[in-house]
């Protein structure tokens, strides 16, 4: 008998790693038909107890039966482990599109993303032999969920937010995370390393911002900047959910949502990743999330603000588009200092020169 094997793709490869790495906890292996449908039906598991918000299964064309093992390797050819193949079932990728990312349009990433990827999946647990590879600045940061807990244990840290992050740190993100830091022990910065649409600032580049802002301007004993090897759905809401699972998992008691948290286009409204907490149970979930409005710089304020704490009406903030702020960049000009710190903005002017 010769040996199934698969070659996963940049998205399934970090799935498995999430699955491997117990950043997917409680899930043990990729979702079969009976959690598919409660998972987008309910948010819920089937097979296990707690929320979970987006289907995490393994689609494939690999002629298998029930029973086989398949090898699996990571998109750059790396053996990982195996699946036993619990179950092979056709999921209904327009159902899942219109549940989970509450749109059938194909010009929606998330939903491109499963319409490629098509309806026949493959369902069990997996084991795991080794982790995919990254590249070394990531490594280096590199926590698993285990050895985060650990990291905060000890340091004494009982109250710990996490910052979910796939975008540079600018003045307002800094802000609330800084907000959030006063009333918790320590913060977590867990930006995305995974797959992002195109268009989306390369993780190497973001990662060289973090740490820049690490070095200058956050107390090194408050914080601990990690990486999360997922990948975006930029299902808005329900990824909202998603992150703050992972981040319970991570060990973080906090998650910051902002606005337009995991959004694309305009699929969603501005507060809807805030909105859908509502509607859960937060001790289940076993994380809190902490809801902070759009932030920016008042220049009656004279200091960073949001709707909540400024007075002044719209004339008094800075305001840069996401488009104007590219546009000075490529231009090798830094944008104001009270919206971007002049160290992090020099980064980003040198990668619009490599590009
Ligand atoms: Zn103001």
């Amino acid at each position: 008998m010769t040996e199934l094997s698969l070659t996963l793709s940049e998205r399934q490869t970090a799935d498995f790693e999430m699955i491997a790495n117990g950043g997917f906890a409680p899930l043990t292996g990729f979702q079969g038909s009976e959690d598919w449908k409660r998972v987008c039906e309910d948010m819920r598991l089937a097979t296990a107890d707690g929320y979970w918000p987006i289907p995490i299964t393994l689609p494939t064309d690999l002629e298998c039966e029930v029973g086989d093992v398949v090898e699996l390797a990571a998109d750059d050819g790396k053996a990982l482990g195996r699946i036993t193949v619990e179950e092979i079932f056709e999921r209904d990728v327009r159902k899942e599109a219109e549940l989970v990312y509450g749109t059938t349009d194909e010009a929606h990433p998330g939903v491109a993303a499963i319409y490629e990827e098509g309806n026949r999946c493959l369902a069990g647990p997996i084991d795991v032999d080794a982790l995919p590879n990254h590249e070394e600045a990531f490594m280096r940061r590199y926590l698993t969920p285990e050895q985060s807990r650990k990291e905060f244990a000890d340091r004494g840290w009982k109250k710990i937010v996490a910052f979910q992050t796939r975008n540079p740190i600018h003045r307002a993100h800094e802000y609330l995370t800084k907000a959030a830091l006063e009333t918790c022990d320590g913060l977590f910065i867990h930006p995305l390393i995974g797959k992002t649409k195109a268009g989306d600032i390369p993780a190497d580049v973001r990662m060289r911002c973090y740490e820049v802002l690490m070095e200058n301007y956050y107390p090194a004993d408050r914080v601990i900047l990690g990486v999360k090897p997922a990948k975006m759905h930029y299902a808005g809401p329900r990824e909202a959910v998603l992150h703050a699972i992972i981040r319970r998992n991570y060990g973080a008691t906090h998650f910051i949502v902002g606005r337009d948290h995991a959004g694309a286009g305009d699929y969603y409204g501005t507060y809807d990743a805030q909105k859908i907490f509502d509607d859960i149970d937060i001790e289940e979930l076993g994380i809190e999330p902490l809801m902070f409005e759009h932030t920016f710089w008042c220049n009656e304020c004279e200091g960073l603000a949001s709707g909540k704490t400024c007075p002044h009406d719209q004339d008094a903030h800075l305001f840069l588009s996401g488009t104007k702020v590219r546009e000075m960049l490529g231009n090798g000009e830094r944008p104001p200092e009270e919206f971007s710190r002049a160290e992090v903005a020099d980064i980003l002017i040198d990668a619009y020169k490599e590009d």
